[in-house]
């Protein structure tokens, strides 16, 4: 059954529903709902996969190796943790980290479009291949569809690789995070705007949002 949650006004409450939902079956395992973590009113926030083993214990997103390696990227162009937004396609860790399944991220995608639209940032990084298809509604993978910064909803989407995936992929994919983060640095700087025209590294696509796509809302929901 679709649920919405677009009555509620304030993300602590939204954060209270979460802690106690049981709308799938990653309920059962976990130890914690990681819901989110940050500023609630950031210009920038970033959407992973799902909880590890560390983010199920302290119910924080990103505190493991990844979380680490995110903080330090992040840095570099300017961006502290605590000044983004942070929050998952699924609340809660699926079992031995495995992907999370198409039904849990159905039953779990309205509390990130709640959030998302609370939060309401200008520019929404997507890491890794989960979120960035559920939020395009695509199914080219993060390879292809990286390096460049979407017009999405009013705002900017920039998809990266998952940090997860530099720690296994060394360099070149870390070096790809980078240019990716650099791109994000670009918009809020207002250095790329609605608009202008594409350049090499400087990119801007429009997210085809049909007539029907926008009576659905964000991930096709109504
Ligand atoms: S993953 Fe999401 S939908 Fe599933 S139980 Fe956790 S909070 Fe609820």
């Amino acid at each position: 059954m679709t649920v919405s949650f677009g009555h509620i006004e304030d993300i602590a409450e939204l954060s209270l529903i979460a802690r106690t939902c049981t709308r799938c079956s990653l309920s059962d395992g976990r130890t914690n709902v990681v819901f989110g973590s940050g500023a609630v009113d950031a210009d920038v926030m970033v959407v992973g996969e799902g909880p590890g083993q560390q983010e199920d214990e302290q119910g924080v997103p990103f505190v493991g190796r990844s979380g680490q390696l995110l903080a330090s990227l992040l840095a570099e162009v300017g961006l502290e943790r605590d000044d983004v937004y942070i929050a998952n396609v699924v609340k809660c860790r699926p079992p031995r980290n495995r992907d999370p399944l198409p039904a849990e991220i159905d039953a779990c995608k309205p509390y990130l479009r709640r959030q998302i639209e609370l939060v309401d940032p200008s520019v929404v990084i997507t890491l890794g291949n989960f979120s960035t298809k559920l939020l395009l509604r695509t199914t080219t993978g993060i390879t292809r569809m990286r390096g460049v910064a979407y017009e999405w909803w009013g705002r900017y989407l920039v998809p990266t690789f998952h940090p997860a995936a530099a720690l296994r992929g060394g360099e070149r994919v870390t070096n790809d995070i980078r240019s990716d983060l650099r791109l994000v640095r670009s918009i809020i700087d207002g250095r790329i705007s609605s608009g202008d025209e594409p350049q090499t590294n400087d990119v801007t696509v429009s997210v085809d949002q049909d007539e029907e796509s926008s009576q659905m809302g964000l991930f096709g929901e109504s």
